[in-house]
């Protein structure tokens, strides 16, 4: 997976004109640290997990990214997703550097009080590196509120004060800020908008296909249905359900939140298969579960003429060419995701302020910051005649290019 990033810094880079050094730097991650987590399991066995935290960049500020629990977490993976965080922010244009954490597990075949335990020993491993101004952690996938508040809590009996600062994406009552759960969907949602705009699309009369049924990929279905945009094909791990009229994503929601959170068995539409899914008849495809299943096997199938990645790195790098050359216009994970973080700022900024926002002003702050990064990537991507892709690099690059100058010294 680094090596897609690498593929598309050294693109960006070379387009850009950016100096060689400056390349050099970041392509490397400042600080990578794996630990080994014993965690006494509910029956009485010692099982011992291995966690990462690699910190790419902190040249914008103290660096920030998500919390992965997944199976196929590893060193690699992390390194690639903490310096798409790097260009993330960047992108966003916020105060902050790239950062990505995980633990190796399956979240799904563990109890409660196993998470909760796994939680705090990751918490209490890295506790030197993380920091209201130095390393801020998030939910990424597989975590959510609760595995933040149980962090939250690990860091402020060891710091011996309350640094709510210290993790974003926490439950309201202990910090978190309105808007925050739905953010990454809003992003998404106003990144479609705006391309559709771009693109002469008429948003009222679009259809969508949305893969994964996650935090990202339900609410920005929800969103999407919410502008008159037709959802017409969503998915998840355990299944992929088709209807030409539009999912009723109210009943989805309903369906999953009583079924463990999966879809298998959903009756509100025609079952398909996740292949099926990326490459069914629709204007706009938001891939927002997992990496790398847009690849060069599968784009020349793909029929929509807008792609918004709302997870990170669907798409393979070799697959990039094969979307350009089918004038699919991507709106890039770096960019398109962005509301997430965008959010977790304002939850950061809240409780160094010690004041808290209404959800209208998040999200009107929020929107206006999404289009804002959209018109710059836009921008850029025209001036130097590439895609949006390298566009939003080229925009980061920008960013970063200046922070390390001044800063000067390496
Ligand atoms: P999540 O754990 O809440 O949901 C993931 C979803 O993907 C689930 O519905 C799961 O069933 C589905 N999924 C897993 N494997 C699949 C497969 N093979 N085919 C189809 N669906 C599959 O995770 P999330 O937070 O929604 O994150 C999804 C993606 O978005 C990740 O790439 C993550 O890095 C990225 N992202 C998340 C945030 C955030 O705020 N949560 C922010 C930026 C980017």
């Amino acid at each position: 997976m680094f090596d897609a990033v690498l593929a598309r810094l050294d693109k960006a880079a070379q387009i850009f004109g950016l100096a060689p050094d400056i390349a050099e730097i970041l392509r490397h991650p400042k600080k990578e640290v794996a630990v080994s987590l014993p965690i006494k399991m509910d029956d009485g066995s010692t099982k011992v997990f291995e966690g990462y935290r690699t910190v790419h960049s902190t040249h914008l500020g103290p660096s920030k990214g998500g919390i992965r629990y997944a199976m196929d977490v590893n060193a690699d993976e992390v390194r690639a997703l903490s310096a798409w965080m790097t260009f993330k922010c960047a992108i966003a244009n916020l105060p902050y550097g790239g950062a990505k954490g995980g633990i190796k597990c399956d979240p799904r075949k563990m109890s409660v009080g196993e998470l909760e335990r796994l939680t705090r020993a990751y918490t209490r491993s890295l506790s030197d590196i993380f920091g209201v101004n130095k390393d801020i952690p998030a939910p990424d996938m597989g975590t959510g509120k609760r595995e933040m508040a149980w962090l939250l809590d690990e860091f402020n009996r060891i710091v011996g004060e309350d640094s709510p600062g210290v993790v974003t994406g926490k439950p309201i009552t202990l910090g978190g800020s309105k808007g925050r759960e739905v953010a990454t969907g809003r992003g998404v949602m106003i990144s479609t908008l705006a391309a559709m705009k771009k693109m002469g699309i008429n948003y009222k009369a679009a259809t969508a296909a949305v893969q994964g049924f996650g935090n990202v990929g339900s609410h920005a279905a929800r969103l999407l249905a919410s502008q008159k945009i037709k959802v017409v094909a969503i998915s998840d791990h355990t299944a992929a359900f088709h209807n030409e009229n539009g999912i009723d994503l109210d009943k989805a929601f309903k369906y999953a939140a009583s079924n463990g959170n999966i879809l298998k068995g959903f009756d509100g539409g025609q079952l398909i298969n996740n292949n099926e899914l990326l490459t069914a008849s629709v204007d706009v495809l938001v891939p927002a579960a997992i990496q790398g299943v847009i690849t060069a096997a599968n784009a020349n199938d793909i029929k929509a003429k807008l792609i918004v990645e709302g997870a990170n790195g669907p798409t393979e790098a070799d697959a990039d060419a094969i979307l350009n050359e089918k004038g699919i216009i991507v709106v890039p994970d770096v960019l398109a995701n962005g509301g997430g973080v965008t959010v977790s700022y304002f939850e950061w900024v809240q409780n160094k302020y010690g004041h808290y926002w209404s959800e209208d002003e998040v999200n009107m702050k929020h929107d206006a910051s999404m289009n804002q990064a959209f018109e710059n990537v836009w921008f850029n991507a025209q001036q130097f005649k590439t895609s949006m892709r390298i566009g939003a690099y080229i925009t980061a690059l920008k960013r970063l290019d200046k922070a390390i100058r001044y800063k000067g010294n390496y």
